[in-house]
């Protein structure tokens, strides 16, 4: 196994056979009970792939966390590197033969290192500020918006980076502000008097959509976007007003408390919808997951478990249910990357495709190992910059050089290629696969979408 708890050196912190957990919200013992050691995992996992070692493998992070359970190692130091430096991108589950979730275990795990250590000083302020005081809170993310969009607008922007004034700040901060997309404004506040956006022709379904935090206010392009497609194609679009923030990032920062009061939230603001229509694959895999959040209150689990049932991504809801066929052609060769939520977290892989290639005129472009994470996941590539660089520097010498766009569904790995681009000096447009589709019914109304 290449792990051996005498390594560890933690037997004097141990009672062998007691749980080191604590007692709430402890990580789910049926997930790990079908491991078989066998390491078919292992070449799917990148952090294995670039370190080499057992402790940061699928296989090596279900024996620690198994072995904290059994009371052989302690809840320290050495038992939250591996813990947190995993992706939680699923792909060890894609390729393990007993549908092993080990993502659902590092959630799991994070929420109790967390509760046990919690973070302090610097880092403890950045978690609270972001993760408590701003993404839950849509009209502080609206004000930041409007803040970007001054900042994007008024020249200050040109100001900063010809004078290189921005190089006062930490160098992947640097980077992250050079690919920040155009800032407009967000889809909740345009519509926020209209309870219903009509479709457009005849109403074939109604359909509620989740706005997102950080989507609606980087992306909001997106989201209208995807509103155009969904109205053109039948669907009323409710946009549910008390709607919040998923709560991925709190569950992957292990803050599980707020990940749950953030889903009872979404819960209780969907509890009228039929349809619930995710454009961002770490959102929809998120809200798809909320029952294991509730595994210890069966009240909310019953609720979360109907919730969860109605949660889809906007390609599959588009491909199961039939959309138009774009007429006017795109002329462009394009690849496409499978977000890690949207191919190994909502098994959503061939829809997405199928929708690209029913546009006249787009040329696909295979990309060799599609479905390997980009190194965005979630917050990682500010929490863990190095090893986030190595992944997408591995990611980025698959992406074909001859092609004009890179299409996906997430806007975490929209942010993460576009800095992968820019570090390899490509000129390659970032798109989301519902943009491709709505620039062509734009060119078919004679706008031009792109
Ligand atoms: S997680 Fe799955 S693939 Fe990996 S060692 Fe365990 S059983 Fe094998
Ligand atoms: S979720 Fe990704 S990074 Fe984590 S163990 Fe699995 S393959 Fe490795």
């Amino acid at each position: 196994m290449g792990i051996k708890e005498a390594d560890l050196k933690q037997e004097a912190e141990c009672t062998p056979g007691l749980s080191n957990f604590l007692l709430k919200d402890h990580p789910d013992e049926n997930k790990w009970a079908d491991c078989v050691h066998c390491g078919m995992c292992l070449e799917s996992c990148p952090t294995y792939e670039l370190t080499g070692q057992e402790q940061h493998s699928p296989r090596g992070r279900v024996h620690l966390i198994k072995s904290v359970a059994e009371g052989k190692i302690a809840v320290n130091e050495q038992f939250m590197d591996p813990v947190f430096a995993c992706l939680d991108c699923r792909a060890c589950t894609t390729a393990c033969p007993a549908d092993v979730d080990v993502g659902g275990l590092i959630e799991e795990a994070r929420g109790q290192i967390r509760q046990a250590m919690p973070l302090t000083g610097l880092k403890g302020m950045v978690s609270k500020v972001f993760l408590k005081g701003l993404f839950p809170h849509q009209n502080r993310l609206n004000k930041l918006g409007s803040m970007l969009k001054f900042y994007q607008k008024s020249g200050m922007q040109k100001v900063v980076r010809k004078t290189k004034l921005i190089n006062i700040m930490p160098r992947h901060l640097v980077d992250m502000e050079a690919i920040m997309p155009e800032v407009n404004e967000p889809v909740r506040k345009k519509y926020k008097n209209q309870n219903v956006i009509k479709a457009k022709g005849k109403k074939r379904n109604e359909i509620s959509f989740l706005t997102g935090c950080v989507m609606d206010v980087m992306f909001s392009d997106i989201n209208e976007a995807t509103i155009n497609v969904l109205t053109r194609n039948g669907n009323d679009v409710i946009i549910p007003k008390n709607q919040t923030c998923c709560g991925a990032l709190h569950v992957h920062a292990g803050d599980r408390e707020t990940g749950r009061k953030l889903a009872k939230q979404n819960i209780e603001a969907f509890k009228d919808a039929e349809k619930v229509i995710v454009n961002a694959a770490g959102c929809g895999c998120a809200l798809k997951e909320y029952p294991e959040l509730f595994r210890e209150d069966p009240e909310w689990h019953e609720k979360a478990e109907k919730f969860a049932a109605k949660v889809e991504d906007i390609s599959k809801y588009l491909h199961d249910t039939g959309y138009e066929k774009p007429i006017a052609e795109l002329n462009t060769r394009i690849t496409y990357h499978d977000a890690c939520h949207l191919a190994h977290g909502q098994g959503v892989r061939q829809e997405p495709r199928d929708i690209l290639l029913d546009i006249p005129g787009v040329e696909m472009v295979h990309m060799p190992n599609s479905d390997r994470c980009c190194g965005s996941a979630g917050i990682y590539n500010i929490t863990n910059p190095e090893m986030a660089s190595a992944i997408l520097d591995s990611k980025m010498e698959n992406v074909p050089e001859d092609v004009e766009m890179i299409s996906m569904g997430n806007p975490g790995c929209m942010l993460q290629m576009a800095l992968g681009v820019q570090k390899y000096g490509r000129n390659q447009k970032i798109v989301h696969t519902i943009q491709l589709l709505n620039w062509a019914y734009q060119k078919e109304d004679g706008k031009e979408g792109k």
